[in-house]
């Protein structure tokens, strides 16, 4: 039996104005993506460009989809033409590519940078330190429109472990939104995930990404 639907309308309950739910449906069902939708989630994220391609072809374009997972330079082509939004830049070669697919199909594609807050080695994302210096190599291209940031921090354990981190990006977050950039929308700040969100909303995000809450466990 789901619960999908119960726990979506739950989430939706909680959330402050301005807080936007997207659903992380990383090795979900389009039937239980579809469940989601219905209970009222507008944004699905996804991890992977040939899940995603699955899934969009079921459930459609009733929701928006982002991409939330590590993009492949081989998979931007394709991931230009299906998603709404890519969340994860992280380097200008990234960024450049992006732009390069999107100048091609004839659009602009939304992005948000991705902060690697806790300075892990292993995790995607660019350092805070030079998180400027790729906004502004990026903001003059045309294919790619920078939205926002987005930050994963880390994600076991205590969630008030995660408080510095997406603190620390908010600060970034505000001081980009200052700078004024042209071609630099600072309007989205995307952090929080099942264990966190209460911890991220407190902190100014207004984007958080729920799976395990949704969905449930992952196998
Ligand atoms: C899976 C995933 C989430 C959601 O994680 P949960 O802990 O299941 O809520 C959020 N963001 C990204 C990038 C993810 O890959």
């Amino acid at each position: 039996m789901s619960h999908i639907s119960d726990n979506v309308r739950a989430l939706l309950a909680e959330l402050p104005p301005g807080v936007e739910l997207v659903a992380a449906a990383k090795t979900k069902t389009p039937a239980a993506i579809l469940e989601a939708v219905d209970a009222g989630v507008r944004i699905i994220g996804e991890n992977y460009v040939q899940e995603a391609q699955a899934a969009i072809a079921a459930v459609g374009r009733r929701c928006r989809w982002n991409f939330i997972g590590r993009l492949q330079t081989n998979k931007v082509k394709k991931a230009v033409e299906i998603f709404d939004m890519i969340e994860t830049v992280d380097s200008v070669e990234l960024a450049r590519e992006i732009d390069k697919r999107s100048a091609a199909a004839g659009k602009s594609t939304d992005a948000l940078i991705e902060i690697n807050s806790g300075q892990e080695d292993q995790k995607a994302g660019v350092r805070p330190d030079e998180a400027e210096a790729l906004l502004r190599a990026v903001a003059s291209l045309a294919g790619i429109r920078i939205r926002g940031l987005m930050t994963m921090g880390p994600f076991e354990g205590d969630p008030e472990q995660s408080r510095p981190y997406f603190r620390e990006t908010k600060r970034l977050f505000d001081r980009f939104a200052a700078l004024r950039i042209p071609g630099v929308d600072m309007r989205y700040l995307s952090m929080g995930m099942t264990n966190s969100y209460r911890v991220a909303i407190e902190e100014g995000a207004n984007r958080i990404r729920i799976g395990t809450k949704i969905f449930g466990p992952r196998r």
